[in-house]
């Protein structure tokens, strides 16, 4: 089969691999319908992250079912499935508690590289999700985009306690950002704030149902922010960058009693103990439990009630990986859809 490596920095490319099979019991192999490249695939293209090339690349995915394992219960062969990027037995403790991605036995699916023709998925009972039937072409994209950067953007937003008569302020327009203000939408926030200097992203925001675009950042940012909130700042602030000074803004831009929902994958985020102290504000947040928001999201999705499908605004086919890394790194695109 075909399938994206990484071979070092700037350097992927599209070959032949082994097909996988079924290895454990509970293992399932899908034939990958659609994957996509993250912004967290740039770490390492970018060299922020070490490579040890060639690796598999890609963890989300959607599909459908091609084989399962002799105890695999909840989904069969030609079942459409969405998973997320952590596999999990969703049966453990941390899992029954809504915290899928540290399942006890999580396998984290980018190691097994979703940008291929067919993926094994481990654990397939607890990770996979089945559609009620095959879905139209078109519900394709925002089914793919639940596998994970609308399970994060969601979780983000229910960890700031987005909701009815809330402000909502998002720091990063990243597919995540993004996805957090639909999601902050739907969760019935009064207002939301997106922080965004591109005005394809600012658009794309604002169709999610942003109300106000603050394009300053760092301590300008949390100005305007402030300014927006009778000078005491939003009630649910949604972190979806990881740099200090996105998560610094974040923490700056939350009023007393507040609450940031922290998703950007931190790189050398260092807080500030006295300030974090007399911030007075509630931290949550991590690798999404994406697993935990699937069923909730796959339905709204089936009824066409949201539609995340369109923060893809390019799509390749997979034999093209290396130009969806190019252009979602140059920014020339937000997220790319890759079809095998
Ligand atoms: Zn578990």
């Amino acid at each position: 089969m075909r399938g994206a490596l990484m071979y070092a920095p700037g350097d992927v490319r599209v070959e032949d691999r082994e097909k996988p099979v079924i290895e454990a019991p509970t293992d399932a192999v899908i034939k990958v319908t659609a994957a996509c490249v993250c912004g967290s695939d740039l770490h390492p293209y970018r060299g922020v992250e070490p490579v040890d090339g060639p690796v598999p690349m890609g963890h989300e995915y959607v599909g459908v079912v091609e084989e399962i394992g002799d105890e695999v219960t909840t989904v069969k062969v030609g079942d459409f499935v969405v998973g997320s990027f952590w596999a999990s037995d969703n049966t453990c403790d941390i899992c029954r508690a809504g915290y899928q991605s540290r399942c006890v036995h999580a396998v984290l699916m980018g190691t097994l590289g979703a940008q291929a023709e067919y993926l094994r998925v481990p654990l397939a009972d607890g990770t996979l999700v089945a559609t009620p039937g095959q879905p139209e072409e078109d519900l394709v994209p925002s089914l793919l985009a639940a596998s994970d950067v609308l399970g994060t953007g969601w979780y983000a937003a229910v960890a700031a306690e987005a909701g009815p008569g809330r402000t909502v302020a998002v720091v990063g327009d990243g597919a995540v950002g993004l996805m957090a203000v639909l999601a902050a939408k739907r969760l019935g926030a009064e207002r939301i704030i997106a922080m965004s200097r591109h005005e394809s992203r600012q658009r794309l925001a604002l169709e999610f149902g942003a109300t106000d675009i603050v394009t300053e950042r760092g301590d300008e940012g949390v100005e305007r922010v402030k300014e927006l909130t009778d000078g005491l700042g939003a009630h649910s602030v949604i972190e979806a960058v990881g740099t200090q000074e996105s998560m610094m803004q974040a923490i700056r831009s939350t009023r007393p009693g507040g609450h940031v929902g922290y998703v950007g994958v931190s790189h050398d985020v260092a807080l500030p103990g006295d300030e974090l102290f007399f911030a007075l504000v509630d931290l949550t947040g991590g690798p999404a439990p994406v697993r935990r928001f699937l069923p909730e999201l796959i339905d709204l999705i089936w009824k066409r009630e949201i539609d995340p499908g369109k923060v893809f605004d390019l799509t390749l086919p997979l034999e093209e990986a290396a130009d969806g890394f190019e252009a979602m790194d140059r920014r020339r695109a937000v997220k790319v859809l890759l079809k095998p």
